[in-house]
């Protein structure tokens, strides 16, 4: 495991963790961060769902339901906990 990050790194790192842009280290500290950083998880749940939008709007996906999949993984860790 890296450093940890940091909430101003975790913003930096949003777009390119929600479009999966990071390599694999970079983005398991992003997941360890939002999974202890309440402000952090939110806001990257809101980006998430923007996210989501552009890419629909931009490339006309088919299975939008795929993607939201996709980034729901990514947030998941929050809604194990309940
Ligand atoms: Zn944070």
């Amino acid at each position: 495991m890296g450093e940890p990050i940091n909430c101003r790194e975790a913003a930096e790192r949003l777009q390119d963790f929600l479009k999966q842009e990071l390599t694999p280290e970079l983005e398991a500290e992003m997941q360890a961060h939002l999974e202890r950083c309440r402000p952090c998880f939110d806001e990257a749940r809101f980006e998430a769902n923007f996210v989501l939008m552009l890419e629909v709007r931009a490339r006309r996906v088919e299975c939008p339901a795929a993607l939201r999949a996709r980034i729901a993984r990514l947030l998941q860790s929050e809604m194990e906990r309940g």
